[in-house]
């Protein structure tokens, strides 16, 4: 069995504990033992980041951009590979692991870019003669802390950034999906990162992510997750007096109005829903039609359903793959069975025997659905989506606002009224017309409002609001 150890000061170091990592649409196909890091290998990481930080913070703009860039064009050649071994790690199909491995390879070049373009403000001073100067200097030592859902775009968007304006990091991956970002961090090595400037330690939130989130000596945590873990980093973070980024769950409304193009909207509702199984903050799981549209966009939803093949994610022909693992296949099921009970007709949903040992559901649509119902208000993340029938737009944008989550919502619609006026209320970081909730570009912001998100914008120019500090200063020429 293939032995992967973490990455600790420039040195590839074993742990005493390991983890299986298993493919979950075969779970008798093993990707290899990921070490299980401890708490003091964990600090030995961040002690060897805060050493590397004298010399990174100062490096050239140059440096930084041959780095990102040259790790983009190596996981851009090794697309297809990684691709497969995310799909095989995760779960989610072959395209669309492929997909997201392109998109990282994306982030780098971009915040190659970035690198170069570090600039600040030269502000004429109330005072005579003097100057101020605005500049960005980098934060320090940061923690970053990923989900399992994107194995290697979102340690890249944490990464990418953190690099480009200087800083040092500790990434520690999800505990399920360590293979991507371990593969990650071999090619930032290979690209030529300094000893201690990016470091791996895998393994338990607990442990690893605690470590982490406690030491005096990070200043800073970018973490991906869900609403509960975030919430306590949250706390913790401002104990210690650490800069913090919460990117947390979603209940993503996707409004559908009379006037829709239904085939539109029922595209738009498959993908958001369904596509990478419903595993995405992002997904649609809240659907809300206005009555003129429903039943017949509820028979399109169900005719089209029975179209989507789920398997094996390496399969050709998959259009869903797996659920991630056990645990979650139970809560998903679980869900539909309190859906049930509270009155919702459930299409769908069942578990899935194929001809391999995995984790397959049927996508679940579930009808007559009302917004106080537990489906419609905590995050399933899952192939699951409810369907809310309302009255007209505005009691859909009241429905579409009336949860505690405000990541990503959408409007299928063809009214620039409507379209516009939902753009402007509806309480969330990201909104979509005509078109699915997920599914984002890399350039350019990403977050969001209410419990879904909490401190700088992830992504795109405004990363460095988070990764950077900025600094005043005056200055007076003295006499001349
Ligand atoms: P999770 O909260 O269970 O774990 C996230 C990470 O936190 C993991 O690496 C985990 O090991 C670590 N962790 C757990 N306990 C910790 C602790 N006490 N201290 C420090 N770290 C700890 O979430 P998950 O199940 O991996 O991911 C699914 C969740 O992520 C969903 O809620 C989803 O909506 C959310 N998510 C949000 C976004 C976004 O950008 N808003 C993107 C993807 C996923």
């Amino acid at each position: 069995m293939e032995q992967f150890t973490n990455y600790i000061d420039g040195q590839w170091v074993t742990s005493d504990q390991s983890t299986r990592n298993v493919n979950p649409s075969n779970v008798d196909d093993v990707i290899g033992e990921f070490a299980r890091a401890n708490a003091e290998q964990t600090i030995q990481a961040v002690r060897a980041a805060r050493a590397a930080f004298r010399m990174w913070s100062f490096s050239t703009p140059q440096q930084r951009f041959d780095l990102l860039d040259q790790t983009g064009s190596a996981i851009l050649e090794r697309k297809a590979e990684l691709g497969r071994l995310l799909a095989r790690e995760e779960g989610k199909t072959l395209p669309e692991a492929i997909g997201e491995v392109g998109r990282a390879a994306q982030i780098f070049k971009f915040f190659a870019g970035e690198a170069l373009r570090i600039g600040g403000e030269v502000i004429s001073s109330v005072r005579p003669g003097m100057t101020v100067e605005v500049t960005r200097e980098p934060l320090g030592v940061i923690g970053l802390i990923s989900p399992w859902n994107f194995p290697i775009a979102i340690p890249a968007w944490k990464i990418a950034p953190a690099l480009a304006y200087g800083n040092c990091m500790v990434i520690k991956p999800a505990d399920l999906v360590p293979a991507s970002t371990w593969e990650l961090i071999n090619i930032l090595c290979d690209a030529g990162a300094p000893p201690g400037v990016v470091n791996l330690v895998m393994g338990r939130g607990s442990v690893v992510g605690d470590a982490l989130v406690n030491s005096p000596d990070v200043d800073a945590i970018s973490f991906t997750g869900s609403v509960w873990t975030g919430r306590a980093i949250g706390a913790k973070c401002f104990e210690t007096g650490k800069k913090v980024q919460l990117e947390m769950g979603g209940k993503n409304p996707m409004v559908v109005l009379d006037d829709a193009e239904l085939s539109v909207a029922v595209e738009a509702c498959i993908n958001g829903a369904f596509y990478s199984t419903g595993q995405r903050c992002t997904a649609s799981s809240r659907l809300i039609v206005t009555e003129g549209i429903h039943d017949r966009f509820v028979d399109a939803m169900k005719n089209r359903m029975q179209a989507l093949r789920v398997g094996d994610a390496l399969s050709e022909g998959t259009h869903i793959g797996p659920v991630v693992d056990e645990r979650q296949l139970q809560q998903n099921e679980r869900y539909v069975a309190i859906a049930r009970e509270e009155g919702g007709q459930v299409f769908g949903g069942e578990r899935l025997e194929q001809a391999s040992r995995g984790f397959f559901m049927a996508p679940a649509l579930v009808t007559g659905t009302t917004p106080t119902m537990r489906i419609n208000r905590e995050e399933v993340f899952g192939p699951v989506a409810s369907v809310i029938k309302v009255k007209d737009y505005e009691e859909a944008l009241w429905v579409a606002n009336d949860t505690e989550f405000g990541l990503s919502a959408g409007i299928c619609t063809a009214s620039l009224a409507h379209a516009t006026h939902f753009r402007r209320h509806v309480e969330a970081g990201m909104v979509m017309v005509n078109t699915a909730t997920a599914g984002v570009d890399y350039h350019v912001p990403f977050g969001g409002r209410k419990g879904s998100s909490y401190g700088p914008r992830e992504q795109g120019t405004y990363a460095r609001e988070f990764y950077t500090t900025v600094k005043t200063a005056y200055i007076n020429p003295g006499a001349v």
